[in-house]
């Protein structure tokens, strides 16, 4: 199960409105993208590097993702050009995301939960600097910085990491190799962020070289082994859109971290089922309209939905979905 984000009808108009603007931007693109001009390219696997994908499906929208034939991890191809994805990134239709949506900046939570985790799975760890890649507005850092001596981030999009400084934070605008050279960290933080990257490796060798000796690499990521995918696959919120091209199985994180210089120190699974009851509803009383973890076209059905599902036990809800991990993946990677 996962917990929605309350805030009621405006929150749920405010989903609606960015999901259609998102939708009609990507519709646009697909109208005019091909391989012949440019703004499609050719994909392999970001796991292994297998150019063989096989159980080709297109999301709603009309994104094709393939499974590696090797490792079973899941990657668009074609997949739209670095420049086609840098314009895609920059429309106005995420600008409206991040100004108005659930991240408007200002006042920033900590993300303890992400903190604990990380020391919970390698306690010999909680001292020395760190550097988180993607750091947004800082949330990860503001609690990061409770436990480590030196916290500094990373943060392609130029006002977020301004707002992030102006929380208090070291940060560099840009991606990891714009961080001034020679320094270097204990641990290297990337959260849900690689499922957006193309072909992560050289990402992963550079994060390998910036690692003090006994450094570690800290991530987490949406899974493909799951309960949830089996049973939505097509329709599941981690291919519901151009920004998740990568998507790592438990096989692939291996070959990932073989090709890239590390070992997979420590793995787990968490975030639940991540299917609710009005999933469920939705899904079969109009599968048309269905949006996993939306329900943005039915308030009513998403309150009462909610409501019931308060007092049924989780197995309830099991029950009617295939056997399968939870959602999400944390993963520590060290240097081999
Ligand atoms: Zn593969």
């Amino acid at each position: 199960m996962y917990a929605m984000t309350g805030r009621g009808g405006a929150f749920l108009e405010f989903r609606r409105e960015y999901h259609r603007r998102r939708a009609d931007l990507e519709r646009a693109f697909l109208s005019h993208a091909s391989l012949e001009n440019g703004e499609l390219v050719v994909n392999r696997c970001p796991a292994c590097g297998n150019e063989r994908g096989d159980d080709a499906f297109y999301n709603p929208v009309g994104f094709r993702f393939v499974r590696c034939s090797k490792c079973r991890t899941i990657y668009m191809d074609p997949v739209p050009s670095s420049a086609a994805l840098a314009r895609l990134y920059n429309d106005p239709a995420e600008t409206f995301h991040w100004q108005k949506g659930e991240s408007t900046v200002g006042t920033v939570k900590p993300a303890h939960e992400e903190r604990d985790a990380l020391l919970r799975m390698m306690p010999s760890v909680a001292r020395g600097s760190l550097l988180d890649v993607g750091c947004a507005v800082g949330a990860f850092l503001l609690s990061a910085k409770e436990q480590f001596d030196r916290v500094e981030g990373v943060e392609l999009n130029a006002n977020t990491a301004a707002t992030a400084r102006s929380n208090g934070f070291e940060v560099t605008t840009g991606r990891l190799e714009d961080v001034a050279p020679g320094k270097r960290f204990d641990v290297i933080t990337m959260l849900q962020v690689i499922e957006h990257i193309v072909q992560p490796a050289e990402t992963l060798e550079r994060v390998r070289a910036m690692l003090t000796q006994g450094g570690i690499f800290y991530f987490s990521l949406p899974a493909v082994d799951t309960a949830s995918f089996k049973y939505l696959q097509r329709d599941h919120v981690h291919v519901s859109s151009y920004g998740h091209v990568s998507l790592f199985s438990r096989e692939g994180l291996e070959s990932l971290a073989r090709r890239t210089g590390f070992r997979v120190a420590a793995h787990e699974f968490y975030g639940g089922l991540d299917v609710s009851l009005h999933d469920v509803v939705s899904r079969r009383i109009m599968p048309g309209q269905f949006r996993h973890r939306m329900a943005a076209y039915n308030s009513r059905l998403l309150f009462s939905s909610n409501f019931v599902e308060k007092v049924l036990p989780e197995r309830a809800v099991k029950a009617l979905l295939p056997a399968g991990e939870q959602s999400y993946q944390r993963v520590i990677f060290s240097p081999a």
